[in-house]
């Protein structure tokens, strides 16, 4: 198993998405690999500030839909799609149709 995967185990665990296996998996990764540790720690302090602004500005079902598409998410970054990339997609949107930009597209993450 390779460093690269746990770093994407790291956030899913913070979201108890592991399945038995993987996260045995992890947590003897863990024992092993000081940086994956640090890495936990800094996520755990971030996920919970997070957390907590989450609580204010989002409904439950939003929060229900992101952890749905957590795995997809992580794979898109693992994939490295560039903030830029982003904004080009959303350009282009805007450019082919810019009613449905208007009035649907600001909802969308
Ligand atoms: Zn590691």
């Amino acid at each position: 198993m390779k460093h690269k995967q746990f770093e994407e185990w790291l956030r899913l665990s913070l979201y108890n998405e592991l399945n038995d296996q993987e996260q045995e998996l992890f947590t003897h990764h863990l024992q092993t690999c000081e940086r994956c540790r640090m890495e936990l720690m800094e996520l755990k302090k971030i996920h919970a500030t997070m957390h907590f602004r989450k609580r204010i500005a989002i409904s439950e079902p939003m929060l229900q839909d992101a952890r749905r598409n957590l795995r997809l998410r992580i794979q898109a970054d693992s994939e490295k799609i560039t903030l830029w990339m982003k904004l080009k997609s959303i350009l282009d949107d805007f450019l082919a149709s810019p009613l449905q930009v208007a009035f649907g597209g600001a909802a969308d993450g």
